[in-house]
C-alpha cells in the first residue's frame, strides 16, 4: 500500500507539533518546507523536507520552496488512468493532505511606514499554489488553512480512517476564501500604493466616514479608475453618497426628458431636483436668483435654481449634482449659497474659477465621466461583517416605460387622449427623484421640478403628509406677503430662508424669545398668515403631480395629496386597497396612474 502523505507548509506555526504528533500516529508521512520540518524535528517528530521528493534545495531565499512537478503533480492528480501514468513516468507521489497558512502579508502592510519592499517580501507564491491546487483538487485532497481546523481534521481521520467529501467540500471553499482574501489585501495595498492619484486613479481616501470617528475611510474601485476626479476640496464619506446618488438622479432626469437637470441633495436624499423648466417672475424672487445674470440663458441654471429654491432650509449645505457643463450663471447661483459640493461632467472655466474660490477652497468639486455606467450589475454592501448583494436598481424610469394604465377618471381619457405632456413631465420628475430617495417616500411635482418631498419615514401616510406640508409651505412662498417680505439690513440668506419658513409653515409662535428671535430678521415685521389666509391660499395650488415609491395601503394618502393640490397621482398598485383608493381618487377629481415599478431605495 502507498504511504498517506500530507504537505505542511505554515507560516504561523500555532497548533503544529499537536498536528504533527496526530498525523505521525495515524501513520501520514509528513514532507515540510524549511522554516515547519525544522520546527517539527525540533521536537522530535519525524518529518522529511520537501527535498526528499523534489531533489530540489529551497532557493532565493525562500521564495522557490515548493513549486515543484513534485509537489504541484502530486496534489493535483486526479484518480484516473493518463494522470496515474504521468505520476509513474515522473516517479511522483499522490499528495493526500495539505496544511497550510500564508505569510502574514495584512499584518506587514497594515504597519506604519512599511515599504514597498517589506511589503513584497510578504507576498506568499508557494503556499497560495499549494492552497489553491489543493482546493481544486478536493475531490481527492484535503486542504486546511488554519489551525483551527487541525483538530477536527485529526479527529475525523483517526475515527473514520479518512476525511469524507462533505469536510473536503467545506475545506476546500475555506482555502479558496483565504486566498481570495489574501489576493484582495495584496491588491488592496498595491492601490493604495500605485493608484491614488493621478490618471487612472483608483483609490481615493475620504476625510472620515458618516461620523469623525469612523476612520479610516475610502473610496475605490476594482479593476477600473473612479469614474470622477477631484477638481477641489476633499471629500467627505456622506459627500460621495450623496455625490453618487445625485449624478444618477441627474443623469437619468437628463436622459428621460432631454432638459439639463440639476438635484441638491442633503443625507442621501434630494432637498430639490429639476429640469430646467424656464422660470417667471415670482419664481425667480422666490428662489433669490432674481439678480442672476444670464439666468434666462442657460436651462442649467434655471434647473439648479428650482432644485435649490424648493425647500431652502433643506438645502443649506447640499451636495450638488448637475447634468451638464456647469456654466457661469449656476455657478453664480451657487457661489453665493452655503454648499459643501458639487458633481457635474464638466465646468466652464470660469464657473471653475468662481466654484474653487468657495469656503477658502475647500469646496469639493468632482467632475464625473458622463458616460460612466457601473460594470457591476451586482451591488454589495456589509453590514455588521454581513456582506448582501443585489441587483443594481436599474429599472429605467421614463414617460414612456414607466407609467402604466390610467385607473380614475377615464372619462377624461376615452378617447385615446394622453395625459398632458406637463403632468407626464412632473410625474416623470417626481418618480425619478424617488428612486434616489430614502424610503418610505412620496414627492410632489410641478413646473418641471419637486416641490415637496418625504423622505425615510416608516410609514406612507407620514411621508405623504411630510411631502404635502412641505408643497403647501413652497407654494405659501409665493404668497404676496411672502413675496414683499423686508428684511433688516445685513440679514444673510440663510436665516432670510428660515425665517421665510416659519413663517409659511404657520409655525411662527404667538410670543416669547422665538417669536423676538423670528421678528428681528425684519425691517418690518410681517403679519403672520391667519388659518383663513392659509386655506384661500392653498386652494389655489393646482395640476400638481404625486407620486409614491410603493403603493398606497390606504386611502388617506389620497386625501392629503387632494389637499395640497394633487391632480396627478403615479403609485405602484397591489394593495388590497386599491380598490378604495381608486374610488377615492375618482371622487376628488384625481387622475391615478399606475407605475409598475416598485422604488424602495436604501
Ligand atoms: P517555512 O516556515 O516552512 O519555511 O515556510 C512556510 C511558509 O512558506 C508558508 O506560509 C507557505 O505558504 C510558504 N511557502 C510555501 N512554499 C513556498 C514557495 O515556494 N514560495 C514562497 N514564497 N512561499 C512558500
Amino acid at each position: 500500500m502507498t504511504a498517506v502523505i500530507a504537505i505542511v507548509s505554515v507560516s504561523d506555526k500555532t497548533g503544529i507539533l499537536d498536528l504533527a504528533k496526530g498525523l505521525n500516529k495515524l501513520g501520514v508521512r509528513i514532507l515540510a518546507s524549511g522554516g515547519t520540518a525544522r520546527t517539527i524535528r525540533e521536537a522530535n517528530f519525524p518529518v522529511d523536507d520537501i527535498s526528499a521528493i523534489t531533489k530540489a534545495p529551497e532557493i532565493l531565499g525562500g521564495r522557490v520552496k515548493t513549486l515543484h512537478p513534485g509537489v504541484h503533480g502530486g496534489l493535483l492528480a486526479r484518480d484516473i488512468a493518463s494522470d496515474e501514468r504521468d505520476l509513474a513516468e515522473q516517479n511522483i507521489q499522490k499528495i493526500d493532505f495539505c496544511i497550510c497558512n500564508l505569510y502574514p502579508f495584512e499584518e506587514a502592510a497594515a504597519k506604519n511606514n512599511v515599504t514597498i519592499d517589506e511589503a513584497v517580501e510578504e507576498i506568499d507564491i508557494g503556499g497560495v499554489t499549494l492552497l489553491r491546487a489543493a482546493a481544486k483538487n478536493h475531490a481527492r485532497v484535503t486542504v486546511v488553512v488554519s489551525s483551527n481546523q487541525y483538530h477536527d481534521f485529526l479527529s475525523e481521520l483517526e475515527s473514520k480512517g479518512e476525511i469524507s467529501q462533505t469536510t473536503r467540500e467545506k475545506y476546500a471553499l475555506k482555502a479558496f476564501e483565504h486566498t481570495a482574501a489574501y489576493d484582495k489585501a495584496i491588491s488592496d495595498f498595491f492601490r493604495r500604493k500605485y493608484a491614488s492619484s493621478g490618471e487612472g486613479m483608483q483609490h481615493l481616501s475620504l476625510r472620515y466616514g458618516t461620523n469623525p470617528h469612523q476612520k479610516p475611510a475610502s473610496a475605490f474601485t476594482r479593476g477600473e479608475p473612479l469614474p470622477f476626479k477631484v477638481l477641489s476640496g476633499a471629500a467627505g464619506y456622506i459627500n460621495l453618497l450623496d455625490a453618487l446618488n445625485a449624478w444618477g438622479l441627474v443623469k437619468e432626469l437628463r436622459a428621460a426628458l432631454d432638459v439639463p437637470a440639476a438635484a441638491s441633495f442633503k443625507h442621501v436624499s434630494p432637498a430639490g431636483a429639476a429640469i430646467g423648466v424656464p422660470l417667471h417672475d415670482a419664481e425667480r424672487k422666490v428662489y433669490m436668483v432674481d439678480d442672476i445674470e444670464g439666468l434666462e440663458n442657460s436651462a442649467l441654471a434655471q434647473a439648479y435654481a428650482r432644485a435649490r429654491g424648493a425647500d431652502r432650509m433643506s438645502s443649506f449645505g447640499d451636495m450638488i449634482a448637475l447634468s451638464d457643463i456647469c456654466d457661469v450663471p449656476t455657478a453664480k447661483i451657487i457661489s453665493r449659497e452655503v454648499s459643501d459640493g458639487i458633481i457635474a461632467p464638466g465646468y466652464d472655466s470660469q464657473a471653475l474659477d468662481i466654484l474653487r474660490k468657495k469656503k477658502a477652497g475647500r469646496y469639493l468639486v468632482l467632475q464625473m465621466d458622463p458616460e460612466h455606467e457601473p460594470a457591476e450589475l451586482q451591488e454589495v454592501r456589509t453590514v455588521r461583517g454581513i456582506s448582501m448583494s443585489q441587483h443594481r436598481n436599474d429599472a429605467k424610469i421614463s414617460p414612456k416605460d414607466t407609467f402604466n394604465a390610467i385607473m380614475t377618471q377615464k372619462e377624461k381619457y376615452k378617447d385615446g387622449q394622453a395625459l398632458p405632456e406637463s403632468a407626464m413631465r412632473d410625474l416623470t420628475v417626481a418618480t425619478i427623484a424617488l428612486k434616489y430617495t430614502q424610503s418610505n417616500s412620496v414627492c410632489y411635482a410641478l413646473n418641471g421640478q419637486v416641490i415637496g418631498l418625504g423622505a425615510g419615514q416608516q410609514s406612507r401616510i407620514h411621508c405623504t403628509r411630510l411631502a404635502g406640508d412641505k408643497a403647501d409651505n413652497w407654494w405659501m412662498r409665493f404668497h404676496e406677503r411672502s413675496l414683499n417680505l423686508k428684511w433688516k439690513k445685513g440679514t444673510k440668506r440663510p436665516e432670510k430662508s428660515n425665517a421665510i419658513d416659519l413663517l409659511c409653515s404657520g409655525l411662527v409662535p404667538e410670543e416669547g424669545i422665538e417669536r423676538e428671535d423670528w421678528e428681528k430678521n425684519f425691517e418690518e415685521v410681517p403679519r403672520i398668515f391667519s388659518q383663513e389666509e392659509r386655506r384661500e391660499w392653498l386652494k389655489q395650488l393646482k395640476d400638481v403631480a404625486v407620486s409614491s415609491d410603493a403603493f398606497f395601503p390606504f386611502i388617506d394618502n389620497v386625501f392629503r395629496a387632494a389637499r395640497s393640490g394633487a391632480t396627478y397621482v403615479a403609485a405602484p398598485t397591489g394593495s388590497q386597497n386599491d380598490q378604495a383608493v381608486f374610488e377615492t381618487a375618482e371622487k376628488l377629481g384625481i387622475t391615478f396612474v399606475e407605475q409598475y415599478v416598485r422604488l424602495f431605495h436604501h
